[in-house]
């Protein structure tokens, strides 16, 4: 057992190593296996070692050619929606980032339009208008569960029970059947992505999913429509039928929450291979999701497509050339591409 201990630290010492680019050569790999091997096991003569290195840096070359080349050879003669219909199939990484508005034709109520449910909660619970968000920390629901569990509710009955994915979802199914999806992130919670039947390890839900819930303290996973159709757990509190100790509450990541560092490692590489970032119904207003836009290369379009311009595509401020915006309702607009 300590021998697989030992080699499973080595391992991920190394993925870490190579996955940080720390990694520059062969030799430089070669020396921290010597320092790391716990048992001495690893040999490796000198001389295959130069031929090796050789061999590496002739591939890290070119494949820092080639994808430097592929990149920079997509050039918009326009920046509109025409010119990228045009240029479309050039383009082989794509990373969209989502928010409330690509559900919006579903049903589901975005928070700041009106009707929304900042404008339920003005008219239902006055006494939290002036700060709405606070009704979705996890401070507000360890108070107060049976205010969290109605606004929430209300905010997500829709997307519970009756929901259908929109064409934008569709467009995200029909960019990976494309082999140009490299992944989806997603603001929303309302699994519709998945329901078009995309592969789970293409969608990052950064703010997690309201299908599922769990206990507060034991982490006892439950199905959300069934907690919510046991009408027990109304008059227990929302207390966990498995330790009757903690609450139950939805597996989303409430304000006061960190985001799963999983999901951090993740988008590190995905945003750096993107050469098309399409940021789609959402105001980039919560972070930090938002500063995910800065992690693309400058060679990589950004292109907006929502119905309120939001300020870094702004063409008086912004500082990348390759930025642009679409200012259309996403269904419109996917229509289009597909
Ligand atoms: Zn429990």
């Amino acid at each position: 057992m300590y021998f697989l201990k030992k080699m499973q630290e080595l391992l991920t010492k190394l993925q870490q190593q190579i996955e940080d680019n720390h990694i520059k050569s062969i030799k430089h790999l070669y020396h921290i296996l010597k320092q790391t091997n716990p048992f001495k096991t690893f040999e490796f003569p000198e001389n295959e070692v130069n031929d090796l290195e050789l061999q590496l840096k002739q591939k890290l070359l070119q494949e820092k050619l080639n994808k430097k080349l592929s990149i920079e050879s997509i050039e918009l003669e326009e920046h509109n929606l025409d010119n990228l219909i045009n240029h479309w199939k050039q383009f082989k990484n794509i990373v969209v980032m989502c928010g409330a508005g690509i559900s919006v034709n579903a049903g589901i109520p975005d928070y700041r339009s009106k009707g929304g449910f900042y404008d339920f909660i003005e008219e239902k619970y006055p006494e939290y208008r002036s700060c709405p968000e606070q009704v979705n920390s996890i401070s507000f629901f360890l108070r107060n569960p049976s205010v969290f569990y109605d606004l929430y509710l209300q905010s997500n009955y829709q997307s519970l029970f009756h929901a259908k994915p929109t064409k934008t979802h569709e467009f995200l199914k029909w960019l990976h059947d494309n082999n140009q999806l490299l992944r989806v992130y997603t603001q929303n919670v309302d699994h519709l992505e998945l329901q078009t039947g995309l592969d789970r390890e293409y969608v990052i839900q950064v703010h997690g999913t309201n299908q599922t819930s769990r206990c507060h303290k034991c982490k006892q996973e439950y199905n959300t429509k069934e907690f919510f159709a046991n009408e027990m757990h109304k008059q227990n509190h929302f207390l966990c039928t498995s330790c009757n100790k903690g609450r139950v509450r939805p597996n989303v990541i409430l304000f006061g929450e960190q985001l799963d560092t999983k999901l951090l490692q993740f988008h590190r590489k995905d945003f750096k291979q993107c050469d098309l970032l399409l940021i789609m119904g959402t105001s980039l207003q919560v972070y930090p999701f938002a500063s995910f836009i800065d992690l693309v290369p400058t060679s990589c379009y950004r292109v907006l497509v929502n119905k309120q311009l939001v300020a870094p595509f702004d063409q008086k401020t912004t500082k990348r050339p390759r930025d642009f915006a679409i200012l259309q309702d996403c269904d419109t607009v996917v229509q289009q591409i597909m």
